[in-house]
């Protein structure tokens, strides 16, 4: 299935040219796109990628060599672990506050983790939801003080510490409350923030640079290997979205097409 992490949404607001669509439809657009420009897609899994004079890429059905390559291979957040969680993605869990969170306006919704992301977007939820109960495993946060500061003041979020959800409890296909260790709360949407995990153990005999295991590029894409380029939410930036990895993969092309015409 092509696309990646966009089929798990089921509204993109912020894509430019589109005020609505969902992740698949726009997932389709691309493809549509891509076939009008007779580019082949291959729908095979990369295995292992070797750099000689050229780069070798072998995929379960067979080996492709290139003389400038992007990696592209994005990332997955990391998941809770729970019984129908991954069933209930796109329909009440979402990993992305800024994206979904319209669809839960004046809901109760909780927040997983303690992080800067966790925090951040437990403020921007406050603005549009009824209540936000912010669910932290243990006694510390991770968030900085600035940030907890912001969310105390907030006088609809709620931090419970020292807990976590133990199922997730749903009534005709919606999330109507979560099992915690000690409680029942009710809620509609669930806003998981514990981290994502970047597919990178395509690059383990590259010798490739990174940093809290995300691909270090410089302004051109490039890593730091010859003719090597990565783009999108494997590499190591601040905002991870469509329209960034899109802008990514634009630059990544244009200067890898210029090493070939070297
Ligand atoms: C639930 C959710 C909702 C979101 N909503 C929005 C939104 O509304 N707006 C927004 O701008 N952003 C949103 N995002 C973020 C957005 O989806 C990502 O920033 C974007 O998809 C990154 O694109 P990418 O191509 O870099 O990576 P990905 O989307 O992760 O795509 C990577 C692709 O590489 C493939 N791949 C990985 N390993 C291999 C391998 N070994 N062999 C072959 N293929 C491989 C994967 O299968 C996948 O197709 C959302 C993310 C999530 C999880």
């Amino acid at each position: 299935m092509p696309g990646g992490q966009i089929n798990k949404t089921s509204n993109v607001e912020n894509y430019p040219g589109f005020k609505k669509i969902d992740g698949p439809s726009l997932v389709m657009n691309l493809v549509e796109q891509l076939n009008n420009l007779e580019i082949k897609i291959k729908y095979e899994e990369v295995i292992d990628i070797k750099k000689d004079n050229y780069f070798s890429v072998e995929t379960k059905k067979d080996i492709y060599s290139s003389e400038t390559l992007i990696l592209a291979g994005g990332r997955n957040p990391n998941m809770l672990g729970l019984e129908n969680e991954q069933e209930y993605i796109g329909k009440g869990i979402s990993y992305c506050a800024l994206c979904d969170g319209n669809l839960f306006r004046n809901k109760k919704v909780v927040i997983v983790g303690g992080g800067n992301s966790a925090f951040e977007e437990s403020l921007y939820l406050a603005n549009l939801c009824e209540k936000i109960t912010i669910i932290n495993r243990s006694e510390t946060l991770k968030a900085t003080m600035i940030l907890q500061e912001e969310v105390r003041k907030a006088k609809n979020i709620e931090i419970l510490y020292n807990n976590e959800i133990k199922k997730i409890n749903t009534e005709n296909d919606l999330i109507k409350s979560i099992d915690l260790k000690d409680r029942t709360i009710e809620c509609e949407g669930i806003f998981i923030y514990i981290g994502s995990t970047p597919n990178l153990e395509l690059t383990k005999n590259l010798n490739i640079s990174v940093s809290n295991n995300y691909i270090n590029v410089d302004s051109n894409m490039k890593t730091n290997i010859d003719k090597l380029y990565a783009c999108g939410d494997i590499t190591n930036k601040n905002v991870y979205q469509i329209v960034t990895a899109a802008s990514d993969g634009a630059i990544a092309a244009t200067s890898a097409l210029r090493d070939m015409e070297k």
